[in-house]
Protein backbone atom coordinates (compact mmCIF):
# COMPACT_ATOMS: atom_id res chain seq x y z
CA UNK A 1 0.00 0.00 0.00
CA UNK A 2 1.37 3.74 -1.25
CA UNK A 3 2.08 6.19 2.02
CA UNK A 4 -0.53 8.67 2.17
CA UNK A 5 0.45 11.93 0.66
CA UNK A 6 0.34 14.04 3.95
CA UNK A 7 3.42 12.12 5.11
CA UNK A 8 5.41 13.76 2.23
CA UNK A 9 5.01 16.94 4.10
CA UNK A 10 6.17 15.87 7.24
CA UNK A 11 8.57 18.26 9.05
CA UNK A 12 10.21 15.52 10.03
CA UNK A 13 11.68 14.29 6.78
CA UNK A 14 14.49 16.74 7.47
CA UNK A 15 15.46 15.13 10.64
CA UNK A 16 14.40 11.97 10.70
CA UNK A 17 16.86 11.16 13.48
CA UNK A 18 15.60 13.21 15.65
CA UNK A 19 11.85 11.20 15.65
CA UNK A 20 13.59 8.13 16.42
CA UNK A 21 14.59 7.96 20.42
CA UNK A 22 12.38 5.95 22.72
CA UNK A 23 13.27 8.17 25.00
CA UNK A 24 10.11 10.04 26.10
CA UNK A 25 12.09 12.82 27.93
CA UNK A 26 14.94 15.27 27.57
CA UNK A 27 15.73 17.71 24.85
CA UNK A 28 15.67 16.22 22.07
CA UNK A 29 12.01 15.04 22.83
CA UNK A 30 11.25 18.41 23.37
CA UNK A 31 13.24 19.50 19.93
CA UNK A 32 10.74 17.14 18.45
CA UNK A 33 7.82 18.28 19.57
CA UNK A 34 8.73 21.10 18.49
CA UNK A 35 9.22 20.38 15.09
CA UNK A 36 5.43 18.97 15.02
CA UNK A 37 3.43 22.10 16.67
CA UNK A 38 5.08 23.70 13.75
CA UNK A 39 4.24 20.66 11.19
CA UNK A 40 1.02 21.34 8.56
CA UNK A 41 0.37 17.77 8.84
CA UNK A 42 0.36 17.10 12.27
CA UNK A 43 -3.46 16.18 12.83
CA UNK A 44 -3.13 13.70 10.14
CA UNK A 45 0.29 12.07 11.38
CA UNK A 46 -1.48 12.10 15.54
CA UNK A 47 -4.54 10.32 13.65
CA UNK A 48 -2.75 7.83 11.69
CA UNK A 49 -0.23 6.88 14.57
CA UNK A 50 -3.70 6.15 16.99
CA UNK A 51 -5.16 4.40 14.21
CA UNK A 52 -2.14 1.77 13.80
CA UNK A 53 -0.65 1.58 17.73
CA UNK A 54 -4.84 0.85 18.85
CA UNK A 55 -4.74 -0.25 22.47
CA UNK A 56 -1.15 -1.20 22.06
CA UNK A 57 1.05 -1.13 25.20
CA UNK A 58 3.33 2.87 25.72
CA UNK A 59 6.60 0.18 25.43
CA UNK A 60 5.58 -1.42 22.10
CA UNK A 61 5.15 1.92 20.67
CA UNK A 62 8.16 3.94 19.29
CA UNK A 63 9.52 7.74 18.59
CA UNK A 64 7.57 11.19 18.70
CA UNK A 65 4.24 11.58 16.46
CA UNK A 66 1.97 13.88 15.82
CA UNK A 67 3.74 15.58 18.55
CA UNK A 68 2.99 12.96 21.20
CA UNK A 69 5.76 10.61 22.95
CA UNK A 70 4.44 6.83 22.67
CA UNK A 71 3.20 7.20 26.60
CA UNK A 72 0.84 10.23 25.97
CA UNK A 73 -0.31 8.19 22.83
CA UNK A 74 -1.12 5.39 25.14
CA UNK A 75 -2.62 7.05 27.85
CA UNK A 76 -5.22 8.53 25.67
CA UNK A 77 -5.50 5.50 23.76
CA UNK A 78 -5.73 2.98 26.73
CA UNK A 79 -8.95 0.92 27.43
CA UNK A 80 -10.80 2.63 29.51
CA UNK A 81 -12.02 0.85 33.01
CA UNK A 82 -15.98 0.75 33.59
CA UNK A 83 -17.28 0.80 37.06
CA UNK A 84 -18.95 -2.54 37.43
S1 LIG B 1 3.58 15.76 13.15
FE1 LIG B 1 5.72 15.35 13.65
S2 LIG B 1 6.04 13.15 13.34
FE2 LIG B 1 4.14 13.77 12.28
S3 LIG B 1 4.73 14.21 10.18
FE3 LIG B 1 4.79 16.13 11.29
S4 LIG B 1 6.88 16.37 12.03
FE4 LIG B 1 6.60 14.22 11.42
Amino acid sequence: MPAPAWQLEGLCLADPDLFTSDDNRGELVEEARDTCNRCPVQPECLAAALAEEGTTAANMRGSIRGGMTPTERWRISRPKKTAA
